[in-house]
């Protein structure tokens, strides 16, 4: 669903022709389109930079990021950027990053059929004002819910592979472990690692890489 003819806040956000727009509605909205609405301290739209083509999507934000209602700055957020920090990209200054949800599960659970449906049209318009070229989704939410067709595979298949979706046919999709996976199980670091490097040379290829034009 992108518009919904009862909710006129959420028409008005996703109406706006600019992301500064979107984000500045949003945050204003004080959405409860789902009921995370009642439990959230902030809405999280995002962190980084909306003006460069790489969109990286996580889950949604976790206690760190409702408190300061920034995408991934708590321990998952510092080792992402440190992971693309390697690969020469700075996350506030090369690419945006948001999430499928954009208010906090209680207990850090996996969001809802409901809070996803609900939510996602904004992360749609994310894509649609962004226009990225690479889209790095982190982990199984991500993947499922911008790729809800396909039968998935263990994380362990998916991660590393890049593919592309015919409602963003100008969009190479990449899945990569989500970093929190790899706080829990470091045996996964090498994997992401190897991951990592596959998407240095392809952004490279793309003329997408901080001084490698
Ligand atoms: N995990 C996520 O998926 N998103 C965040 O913003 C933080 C942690």
């Amino acid at each position: 669903m992108q518009f919904d003819l009862f909710d006129e806040t959420a028409n008005a956000v996703l109406g706006t022709p600019t992301y500064a727009a979107f984000r500045e509605r949003l945050l204003a909205s004080n959405c409860q389109r789902c009921p995370l609405g009642g439990t959230r301290t902030n809405i999280v739209v995002d962190r980084g930079n909306p003006d460069r083509p790489i969109l990286v999507i996580g889950e949604g934000p976790g206690e760190n990021e409702d408190l300061q209602g920034k995408a991934f700055v708590g321990r998952a957020g510092v080792l992402l950027d440190k992971i693309l920090g390697a690969i020469g990209l700075d996350t506030n200054r090369d690419m945006l990053i948001a999430n499928v949800v954009k208010c906090r599960v209680p207990e850090n659970l996996p969001p809802s059929a409901e809070s996803v449906e609900q939510c996602l049209p904004y992360l749609r318009k994310q894509i649609e004002l962004v226009r990225p070229r690479i889209v790095l989704l982190l982990g199984s939410t991500a993947l499922k819910h911008l790729d809800p067709t396909r039968r998935l595979g263990p994380m362990s298949e998916e991660a590393g592979r890049f593919f592309t979706l015919g409602t963003y046919p100008l969009v190479e999709f990449m899945v990569l472990y989500h970093p929190a996976a790899l706080l829990y199980n470091a045996r996964l670091k090498s994997d992401m690692w190897a991951h990592v490097k596959i998407l240095q040379r392809r952004l490279r290829e793309m003329d997408l890489l901080p001084g490698s034009a």
